[in-house]
């Protein structure tokens, strides 16, 4: 019905010589208030926004829920008035309510498409969730105006999205190596692999770029398990020729969530010959940390395998310290960000001394990563970090290149520790 009504609207617009506004209303984080405080709440919720909506419907508009959390508000007028509109609409919706004892501060995100300034009335729709979505992007509670560049983008995406789908097969993904150093003696104790793809027009694209992409397009199995027959088999290869490191690799929460990822690895281990406490899976804190039944039974999975787990960008998810417990990890990254601000963040030093003592007091080893310089290094040695991964050290490189580095008579800083320079680290009985 919402369809017939902005077809009808267009051709009045037409006849007229007047304009159309689209606004297209997203709740921000809604499954948040779903988990907190249950379905039901979340379900008053919804009926308290729509009812805060209808108050601004006047002849001539129309208003609908098109989905789980999105609204459409079609008005006929200038796109002036829309704005006007999607700022009055803005203060309202994030009003404070009252969700059974709870005070909630409800957060929408509003994308803006207009008729015919944008384009067809076909193509409205698309456009106006288009721009909700960038402004959910840019971290919601605002309203965005669609643009060209928008449609591009989605275009672009889903392009890069369909090369993805053949670049396992094309050989075209490839592994870069990133060693993690011992704190005290820089013996090299690991080495992460960072996935990249050397696209044949694009050049090299970086994780960032794609990983996302790939869960988005149900890829991430295809990209995630070629990443596991890869790193297993340099691991193995490694170990034939003496070097003994540990390999670690990232592992996404889609990734983790699917169907028989502990199993598959289990068996590419073995297939390889590999011991799992010699492998290292990296988990994100915000993935691991997920209360989810699937992502927990992966976890205990993987625990009881015996595989190496490592929490990633640690101290900017919502820990619970039981769930840690829980988790079984051996090892835990301090994220980036932390180190980075070390120098001139009392902050920052304050949170990587708490989580080095947090870890420690739960048996795990602390890893700083991005290490960039030799200030941020001896904080870190201060605080009593047991491995160090940065710049400082080394970048990360192809696994030809890793070796060379690691073997060479270069100016590097391991140079004085060469003839132990490949530790292992804490595998019982070894
Ligand atoms: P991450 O796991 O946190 O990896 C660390 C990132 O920081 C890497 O970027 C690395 O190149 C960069 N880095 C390392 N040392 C420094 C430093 O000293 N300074 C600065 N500025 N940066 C440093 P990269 O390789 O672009 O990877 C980005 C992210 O992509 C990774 O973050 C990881 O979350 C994801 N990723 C990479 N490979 C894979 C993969 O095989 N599977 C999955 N699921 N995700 C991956
Ligand atoms: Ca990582
Ligand atoms: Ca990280």
């Amino acid at each position: 019905m919402f369809e017939r009504e902005l077809l009808a609207a267009a051709h009045r617009a037409d006849l007229h010589g007047t304009h159309l506004v689209l606004l297209c209303i997203g709740v921000d984080a809604f499954e948040l208030v779903n988990e907190t405080y249950g379905r039901a709440s979340g379900d008053a919720a919804l009926k308290q926004l729509a009812q805060r909506l209808a108050r601004f419907v006047r002849t001539g508009y129309a208003l609908a829920r098109l989905g789980g959390t999105e609204f459409v508000l079609l008005v006929p007028g200038a796109l002036s008035h829309g704005h006007a509109l999607a700022e009055e609409l803005m203060r309202v919706l994030r009003e404070p309510m009252q969700i059974g004892a709870q005070r909630v501060q409800p957060s929408c995100s509003i994308g803006l498409a207009a008729y015919p300034n944008h384009g067809a009335s076909t193509l409205l729709m698309g456009y106006a969730d288009l721009a909700m979505r960038a402004a959910r992007d840019s971290g919601g509670g605002c309203y965005v105006e669609f643009d060209r560049q928008m449609g591009e983008d989605q275009r672009a995406q889903a392009e890069l999205a369909r090369d993805l789908r053949g670049a396992v097969e094309r050989q075209e993904l490839l592994l870069y190596y990133q060693p993690k150093v011992d704190a005290l003696t820089l013996q090299v104790t690991a080495a992460e692999a960072l996935v990249r793809w050397q696209h044949p027009r694009r050049g090299l694209i970086s994780p960032d770029k794609f990983i996302v992409l790939a869960e988005r397009h149900g890829l991430i199995g295809l990209v995630g398990d070629w990443v596991i027959r890869e790193a297993t088999r340099q691991a193995a290869e490694w170990r034939k020729r003496g070097l003994r490191m540990r390999v670690a690799i990232n592992v996404s929460g889609v990734q983790l969530r699917q169907d028989g990822f502990a199993e598959r690895l289990a068996e590419q281990l073995k297939s390889q010959g590999l011991q799992p406490g010699r492998f290292t899976c990296e988990i994100t804190e915000t993935v691991a940390m997920e209360d989810t039944q699937a992502t927990q039974r992966a976890l205990a999975h993987m625990a009881n395998m015996g595989v190496h787990v490592s929490i990633d960008d640690f101290g900017t998810g919502h820990s619970s310290l039981a769930l840690l417990r829980r988790l079984r990890a051996e090892e835990l990254k301090i994220d980036r960000a932390f180190v980075t601000d070390l120098g001139h963040s009392a902050d920052a030093l304050a949170v990587a001394k708490a989580i080095v003592q947090m870890a420690h007091s739960l048996d795990m080893k602390v890893v700083a990563e991005g290490v960039e310089t030799e200030q941020q290094r001896d904080c870190l040695l201060d605080l009593g970090c047991d491995e160090l991964q940065g710049f400082l050290f080394a970048k990360p490189m192809p696994a030809k290149s890793l070796e060379l580095w690691a073997t060479s008579d270069q100016d590097s800083p391991l140079h004085a520790f060469r003839p132990s320079l490949f530790s292992d680290t804490n595998v019982a009985g070894i």
